[in-house]
């Protein structure tokens, strides 16, 4: 009944309608399949899709119907069918110095295609960087044309590239939170630092972490003894079997002669010592050195102004006259210097933790990539350029690689841990160094029986 229903559709509707209804059916499951923050916040884990572009404004609001996995074999479907038998399926797996237009001519895709996804992307930026790990999944039509295109991330994290329209794209992040296990890693400093916490298991972005909480505290090249002991409790996010490559220290304890440095991630998600004193290095609110007028707010629903499309704004904008100077808001590294059709000049800041801050429509960069700043150091001018309504700032904030508000999400302040936690704090401080004691006494006690064994 229903195939013969889906049959009549096909034969009645024209091969262009067909797409477009499919694609709002698609739309409204996927709303559908939205998961209230409730029961993301109980289950932790789940596909989160996040149906960005076309569809929105015909949403309803909250309905609770359809299986999470449905959504996935959806796109299972679509992308996942065997390359070889599906001419249409083109898979490309990125390397070093990749770039959309290179990758797009190879499929003899012009440069107008490039041009239609690179405004898709417009307010992500996943595609202006591309890294060696990733992957493209085309798929073309019968005339060579490019229908979709799904950029492979990692096991929690995909985005998709829909035609919506003869010369339109529209994008959609398919997000897996996975689940985060935890592991205690202990090891004594040997060498530098850096190698021994690297002989224990700790990834370079952990290793810069930990540099980062101790820096005002402790010398990390000069002041480590030899024979110093480190305890790390480390979460690593999982997607089922696969890591995603993310990972975060939630405490550390590093015993050097005799001074013990301590860090422990709070509720809040700051880092505070043992003391419940924060570690963190304030953030101004905004990269200015005053407070300016905002003329566009961050709305995930916004009206493009140009496109008149829904589309996300993902950060604040000031208008400013070209040329002021725009100020780092925290300590960190440049990550990003580049220039896109839409975005225009734009610098992309990591800061410690989880932070991270992008600038749009710049005129002039002062920093370089690579590049260490300190909150307040001028990173870049103010200006006009990519797809612009005018001389004015862009300016995103990330909070664990999701964009949120920069004038009102909680941003770290270097302060003590609020006195109506402090209890709490205080009871997984010791409950969580009693388990890294532990781990140390094991490890202790299984090189000893391992040397007894070697004699
Ligand atoms: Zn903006």
């Amino acid at each position: 009944m229903l195939n013969s229903l889906f049959l009549d559709f096909r034969r009645r509707v024209p091969r262009g309608h067909q797409r477009l209804m499919l694609l709002c059916l698609f739309s409204i499951s996927v709303l559908l399949l939205w998961p209230s923050p409730q029961r993301q916040a109980q289950s932790g884990m789940g596909v989160m899709p996040l149906l960005l572009g076309i569809g929105l404004q015909h949403a309803p609001q909250q309905l609770d119907a359809l299986p999470l996995n449905q959504f996935s074999s959806w796109i299972g479907d679509k992308l996942q069918t065997d390359p070889v038998e599906d001419p249409f399926i083109k898979i490309y797996n990125i390397s070093a110095g990749d770039s959309l237009s290179r990758i797009f001519s190879r499929y003899n895709l012009g440069y107008q295609t490039v041009q239609q996804v690179m405004a898709a992307d417009e307010s992500l930026l996943a595609l202006d960087v591309l890294r060696p790990g990733n992957k493209l999944t085309l798929q073309l039509d019968d005339a060579g044309q490019l229908q979709s295109m799904e950029l492979y991330i990692h096991a929690g994290k995909k985005v998709l590239y829909q035609r919506v329209a003869e010369d339109e794209f529209a994008y959609q992040e398919l997000l897996d939170e996975g689940v985060w296990q935890k592991d205690i890693l202990v090891g004594d400093v040997f060498g530098s630092f850096y190698v021994s916490a690297q002989r224990a298991g700790l990834n370079d972005a952990d290793i810069y972490n930990i540099n980062q909480l101790f820096k005002d505290r402790l010398n990390f090249a000069r002041d480590i003894q030899a024979g110093a002991q480190f305890q790390v409790l480390r979460s690593e996010n999982y997607v089922g079997e696969e890591t995603t490559g993310q990972s975060r220290i939630e405490a550390i304890r590093i015993l050097n002669r005799r001074q013990v440095l301590t860090a422990f991630m709070h509720d809040d998600g700051q880092y505070y010592d043992a003391n419940g004193d924060s570690l963190e290095r304030a953030f101004s609110r905004v990269p200015l050195a005053n407070q300016a007028r905002v003329s566009s707010n961050f709305n995930p629903r916004r009206l493009h102004p140009i496109t008149k499309r829904i589309s996300p704004h993902n950060g604040t904008d000031f208008p400013l006259p070209i040329g002021t100077p725009i100020l780092a808001p925290a300590d960190g590294v440049v990550t990003r210097i580049e220039n896109h059709p839409f975005a225009g000049k734009y610098i992309e800041i990591q800061h410690f933790g989880n932070y991270k801050t992008r600038y749009l429509h710049l005129s002039r960069f002062n920093v370089q990539r690579g590049q260490r700043v300190t909150r307040g150091q001028r990173i870049a001018l103010s200006g006009n350029t990519g797809r612009s309504t005018g001389p004015h700032l862009h300016y995103e904030l990330h909070i664990n690689n999701r964009p949120v508000n920069p004038m009102t999400a909680h941003i770290p302040l270097a302060r003590p841990v609020p006195a109506e936690s402090k209890s709490a704090f205080a009871a997984r401080v010791k409950q969580l160094t009693a388990q890294m004691d532990q781990q140390t006494l094991l490890a202790k006690q299984q090189s000893n029986t391992e040397e007894s064994a070697a004699d």
